[in-house]
């Protein structure tokens, strides 16, 4: 089968879509699609100049999804004087995986020449995820933890050196699955919070001041795309799975939608833009209703939350007492 827009054989079919492209059509396909979310999203004001740039934090985990992401917005950006873009990475402490993935985020930053910071458990927190398993305080998955952890570093750096995005390496997978489990959970708060903290177009959130905003730029291209475009242009992406990976339910509602995609495709792209129209109402209510949580400073660390203490230090504060 050739391309559909020029005569070189096809490296991809999608089903969504009904196109079958050449590899210089697929890269590109995938590249405008990430660029029409970076405009639709409105994530560069037209406060940003070159005398007023914007800093743009990227979680850079090494995994393909982020590294696809910081080539793109680096080939997008790099001679734009407006944005200015740093790389994070979080070391989790998960013997042989994180070590690996470290390695392919030095190769792609020194090869970029961009500015890349490494935080780790150990360090900020005198915690490692492979000891945190073994001990399992609160009985809960991996990633329960973990995630806490994470996204407590990425927006503490993020505040600290006054970024103005946080950008992170979601796909249409990922975010397909999250609208999904919102849905069957019934918890509508949490869809409009969704669509402040990371999905809406920067001018439609309700901002707060006490968050750096997040975006997901990468998430109109579903996963399989994301591993294609990382192999086509051999990018050092690291692959393998982490060991304690263990959201089961999220594990569910993939195996869900792989199945509803395979007879309808397209459903993944349609639970999305249905849910973000959807959030973007919920998030409205929400704000008309004045239904805004308190939020103040967490006793032990100072970071902003809706507790006395924060989730995170109620989590290290049960796993320092093992
Ligand atoms: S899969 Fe879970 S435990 Fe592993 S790095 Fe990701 S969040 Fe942490
Ligand atoms: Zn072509
Ligand atoms: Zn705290």
């Amino acid at each position: 089968m050739n391309c559909n827009r020029c005569a070189e054989p096809a490296v991809m079919h999608a089903a969504y879509s009904g196109a079958h492209l050449c590899e210089a059509h697929f890269l590109e396909s995938v590249e405008k699609r990430v660029r029409r979310r970076v405009r639709r999203d409105d994530l560069v004001p037209r406060s940003a100049t070159p005398d007023n740039p914007q800093k743009w934090l990227i979680g850079l985990s090494g995994g393909k999804d982020s590294v696809v992401l910081t080539q793109i917005l680096y080939e997008t950006f790099h001679e734009d004087p407006r944005i200015e873009l740093i790389c994070l990475t979080i070391h989790e402490g998960i013997e042989g995986y994180r070590d690996k993935s470290l390695d392919a985020c030095i190769e792609l930053t020194d090869d970029l020449d961009l500015t890349h910071e490494m935080l780790s458990y150990e360090d900020e927190f005198d915690v490692r995820m492979d000891q945190v398993v073994e001990d399992d305080p609160e009985n809960m998955a991996a990633c329960a933890y973990c995630g806490v952890f994470r996204r407590d570093l990425l927006s503490n750096y993020a505040e600290d050196i006054d970024a103005d995005l946080l950008l992170t390496g979601h796909n249409l997978d990922d975010e397909a699955q999250t609208a999904l489990m919102n849905f069957l959970e019934g918890d509508v708060s949490q869809i409009a919070k969704h669509f402040d903290a990371s999905l809406g177009p920067l001018s439609e959130r309700r901002s707060s001041e006490a968050f750096v905003p997040r975006a997901k730029p990468l998430r109109d291209v579903p996963e399989k795309e994301v591993a294609l475009y990382a192999h086509l242009r051999d990018l050092p992406a690291h692959i393998t799975e982490c060991p304690h990976s263990s959201e089961a339910y999220r594990g569910e509602i993939q195996q869900l939608l792989y199945g509803l995609e395979e007879n309808h495709p397209g459903t993944r792209h349609s639970i999305l833009s249905g849910y973000e129209e959807l959030a973007g109402i919920v998030a409205e209510r929400y704000d008309a209703d004045g239904d805004d949580p308190d939020l103040r400073e967490c006793t032990e660390c100072g970071s902003t939350t809706t507790r006395e203490i924060c989730r995170k230090c109620s989590l290290l504060e049960s796993i320092q007492a093992v």
